[in-house]
């Protein structure tokens, strides 16, 4: 889950610095690199947050699964200990798997041990549930600094962040998180593949209901069909 979006004129005016907004700006590059769309337009990848989640992965993976798409999923440690066959059924089914901590704090806020301990723990919870490492890692709230990001490529962990969101947490239905994704996908220049945040879980709680988000998902499959739905892995 996100933080209400700031913008830059809102934060000027709350008094909010250029560098706290920078580190909350899923496109800003100020604080390094980080990933948040791919080149070929043809492409566009979804993002799944804050899981696993049950029932709704499970049903998540039913949809994509349907139309043969491939996504990526930033699960929460916590959760992974709670449903490990979670974690391996995204895996089996052919979507990829990244970090997103062990309890979903605000990095920005956290120290350099609890920082560590954070992503550590999340790997270590996923490779002991799929056997692998995972090398991808998506910071809660979009928060990062210097220190966030370089801990995190130390560990063997790629930045990813996203160029369109779905507001999918505080969505009144499906056809409202469909239009806000299709805009911003209608509004951009067309030559970069998008990378799209959803939820299909809940940081808060596990259980969080994500209906909207499934059956968004599948309209968005439908709305998008001439693109290929990729991992972010696969993002050319
Ligand atoms: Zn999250």
């Amino acid at each position: 889950m996100l933080w209400p979006y700031i913008t830059l004129a809102s934060a000027a005016a709350a008094g909010v610095s250029y560098a706290g907004y920078a580190a909350m700006a899923p496109a800003s590059q100020l604080y390094g690199r980080t990933l948040t769309h791919g080149s070929d337009p043809s492409q566009m990848a979804l993002t799944f947050d804050d899981g696993p989640n049950d029932p709704h992965t499970m049903h998540l993976l039913d949809v994509l699964a349907r139309h043969n798409a491939r996504a990526t999923f930033f699960l929460i440690g916590k959760y992974v200990r709670q449903r490990p066959d979670i974690a391996r059924a995204i895996l089996a089914a052919g979507h990829e798997i990244g970090n997103h901590t062990d309890s979903h704090p605000n990095l920005i806020l956290v120290s350099a041990a609890r920082l560590r301990q954070e992503l550590e723990s999340c790997s270590k919870s996923l490779e002991d549930a799929m056997g692998k490492r995972v090398t991808l890692f998506r910071p809660p709230f979009g928060g990062r600094r210097p220190n966030v990001l370089r801990t995190a490529r130390g560990m063997g962990l790629s930045p990813v962040m996203w160029s369109v969101t779905g507001y999918d947490w505080s969505a009144k239905s499906a056809d409202k998180i469909v239009e806000k994704v299709s805009r911003q996908v209608d509004s951009r220049n067309k030559a970069q593949a998008e990378i799209v945040l959803l939820h299909d879980g809940g940081h808060l709680a596990f259980g969080t209901d994500r209906g909207y988000t499934v059956e968004a998902t599948r309209k968005l499959l439908d709305h998008f069909s001439a693109r290929k739905f990729v991992t972010v892995s696969g993002l050319s």
